[in-house]
């Protein structure tokens, strides 16, 4: 098992280091709608940054006050404020919302979640001059430190969005693995996937990649977060999978904690690039 809650406390320990004597990094998080995950994502981010002494101002927008001029004024408004480091927008927005245009509206320098079409577009390019998106970020940190080998490896990626498919596919590239992206009209899934000697699960379906898909000995990293009828959290791969995969991430207790601890390094870093 990849251990993502050992591994994301040093992270959160290199991030306050980061820190120094300098102030305190502070994160702007805008929450909009009513939608009880992202509710449950927002404070569990609001309180291990607190646990890690880190500051973080909330932004609590009804479903009914939603309107897209607002929010901007809103993000413009926390694009100038000094004391703010890095601004976080919740996903997903309530439907009718134009999640590009109001992402695209936060400076440069605060998008510590790296959604911007230009952060994203850095990956293509190969720079990594600002902040890599949270859950490819975890996910490499996690590889990196677990010692996996990736250069000249076969890496399946299931799942294209801009958060977590298209940079995870462009970080593995950039490792020099040979990287092949699967979606929802990709044929013989199966197949492509058992060719995989690092398998990313995240196609946001619970617990579909079973064992079958598995090549012997390969390292599969489950994005995927569920929660099913009896309350207990599961991913998109399946519990047998454990007994085929040389390496695996739980859930929970994998890719999670590597996202945060990543947006926590991303807004430490922002504050420290502020202050030098
Ligand atoms: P999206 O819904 O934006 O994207 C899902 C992707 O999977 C799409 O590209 C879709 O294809 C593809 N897909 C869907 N069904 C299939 C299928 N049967 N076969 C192959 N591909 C399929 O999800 P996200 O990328 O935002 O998130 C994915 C999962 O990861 C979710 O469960 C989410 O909750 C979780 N997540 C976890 C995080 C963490 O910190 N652990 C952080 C972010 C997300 P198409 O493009 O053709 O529609």
């Amino acid at each position: 098992m990849l251990d993502g809650k050992i591994l994301s406390a040093n992270f959160v320990e290199q991030s306050q280091n980061l820190r120094r004597d300098k102030k305190i990094p502070c994160l702007a998080v805008i929450l909009i709608g009513e939608d009880s995950a992202s509710k449950v994502y927002v404070n569990n981010k609001i309180k291990i940054f607190k646990e890690a002494g880190f500051e973080s101002k909330s932004f609590l927008i009804s479903s009914d006050e939603a309107h897209e001029e607002k929010i901007i004024e809103l993000i413009q408004t926390l694009n100038h404020d000094k004391q703010i480091d890095g601004i976080l927008v919740q996903l997903p927005l309530p439907k009718g919302l134009n999640t590009e245009k109001i992402l695209n509206s936060i400076t440069l320098s605060k998008d510590v979640d790296g959604f911007l079409a230009h952060n994203l577009g850095s990956l293509a390019t190969g720079e990594f001059k600002n902040a890599i998106a949270c859950t490819p970020f975890g996910i490499m940190a996690m590889l990196f430190t677990y010692g996996i080998p990736l250069s000249g490896k076969n890496a399946v990626v299931v799942g294209r969005s801009n958060i977590v498919g298209k940079p995870m596919s462009l970080l593995l590239l950039s490792a020099d693995a040979t990287v092949t992206i699967a979606h929802s009209k990709t044929q013989n899934l199966k197949q492509l996937c058992q060719n995989a000697d690092i398998l990313i699960a995240a196609a946001g379906q619970p617990e579909f990649i079973t064992s079958e898909y598995i090549k012997s000995g390969a390292v599969v990293i489950d994005v995927g977060i569920h929660r099913k009828s009896d309350g207990k959290l599961c991913g998109d791969v399946g519990f047998d999978v454990k007994n085929i995969a040389g390496a695996l991430t739980p859930v929970p207790g994998g890719v999670g904690p590597m996202t945060i601890a990543m947006l926590m390094l991303n807004t430490a870093l922002s504050a420290w690039n502020k202050n030098n």
